[in-house]
């Protein structure tokens, strides 16, 4: 039975893992790995440290499906409608701006039970706090070494985070890449910003209309949304939240600060926008250093083949772009490479 390793469970990790399965069922063996605490990665939901308000996702917000997507993915929009995974996403966003026919969807449970679903699809055996370190080709397989672990064999490796952390591996990737691989993967560029939640306590009225706003005229902030209500989930018992995302040129020009440090600007700025807004019980801000792609791999079919043999592929949303179908065209094109080697 081959042991594949898939590194990282976000999105393209979790699609991976369940397509090899439906794909090879009892034939392989699926590991998953993931530096961080928790399932999500960029679809990461934050639960507030007192359990009397509502969770908050930190990254992404909501499914956006072109009518040629719903079409080519709906498999996938099938199936989490099904299993109410998803819903439709039809409160007040102000100064959202659609191409024709497109549909948004929500997550009743926060956008990282979109990933929890493919995971537990997938009967992957799974590993948080593995941060990967360094890929070393023994003979037919790849030994991974991991930070405070042992290092383990597998006959196939996938890995699917940013690739400014893939390429901060050690070991034999660097040597494998081809000059034009090296390439393709150096001009990948991210945007970078900040997110902060604000977790209110159960009395706390949020006293404007709309689920989400797009700010357009702000240096600092350029979204915000009443995350609980977006998601149809206020209700008496556990206070709303509420998420702030920065601009990107904020994000730049704030980039090497700590977290700690930026946290105040952001609220300072909020309370300028929403000034009756409650005193929040606590907060959590997030840097996102590798946000969303602004310029991906190029010419490349949704996945990178380091190595035929045994398999090294790279995927996620840097090989096509940033947001839920092209995490699936990404995880689908791993699939197929992963299916004609194993
Ligand atoms: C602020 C923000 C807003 C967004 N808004 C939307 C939106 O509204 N709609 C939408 O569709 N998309 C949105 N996106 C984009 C979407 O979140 C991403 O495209 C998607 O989540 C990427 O998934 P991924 O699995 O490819 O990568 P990731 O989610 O980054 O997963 C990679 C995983 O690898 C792990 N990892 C990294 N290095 C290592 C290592 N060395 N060892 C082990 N594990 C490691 C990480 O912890 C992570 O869990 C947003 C993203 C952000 C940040």
């Amino acid at each position: 039975m081959s042991r594949v390793l898939i590194v990282g469970a976000g999105l393209t990790g979790s699609l991976c893992a369940c397509l090899l399965r439906r794909e090879m069922q009892n034939k392989v063996q699926i590991v998953v790995w993931d530096k961080a605490r928790g399932a999500g990665g960029r679809m990461t939901t934050s639960r507030p440290p007192d359990p009397s308000s509502q969770s908050a996702d930190l990254g992404a917000q909501y499914i956006t499906a072109t009518p040629s997507y719903f079409q080519s993915h709906s498999s996938f929009y099938s199936e989490l409608l099904s299993s109410g995974v998803l819903q439709p996403f039809d409160s007040l966003v102000e100064g959202l701006k659609h191409k024709d026919g497109s549909r948004d969807y929500m997550t009743p449970l926060g956008m990282s039970s979109v990933v929890k679903h493919f995971l537990s699809e997938s009967g992957a055996d799974l590993f948080f706090e593995h941060h990967v370190t360094g890929l070393y080709r023994r003979g037919a397989s790849w030994e991974v070494r991991r930070k405070a672990g042992s290092s383990e064999m597998f006959d196939a490796v996938v890995l699917t985070m940013p690739v400014a952390q893939i390429l901060q591996l050690q070991g034999d990737l660097g040597n494998m890449l081809s000059v034009q691989q090296r390439q393709q993967l150096d001009g990948v560029v991210y945007s970078s910003r900040f997110a902060v939640a604000l977790f209110f306590p159960p009395d706390a009225v949020l006293s404007f209309p709309w689920s989400a706003r797009y700010v357009s005229d702000n240096r600092c902030i350029c979204y915000i949304a009443a995350d609980s209500r977006k998601r149809n989930a206020d209700g008496p018992g556990r206070g709303p939240s509420l998420i702030v995302h920065t601009s990107v040129p904020f994000g730049l020009e704030h980039l090497e600060e700590d977290k700690e440090a930026v946290q105040p600007i952001i609220l300072q700025e909020l309370q300028k926008l929403l000034p009756d807004l409650p005193q929040p019980i606590s907060t959590k801000c997030q840097k996102w250093r590798y946000s969303q792609v602004l310029t991906s791999v190029p010419d490349c079919p949704g996945h990178m083949t380091v190595l035929k043999s045994p398999p090294l592929i790279c995927g996620g949303d840097a090989f096509v772009h940033s947001n839920f179908d092209g995490c699936v065209e990404s995880a689908l094109s791993v699939l197929s490479v992963l299916k004609a080697s194993l």
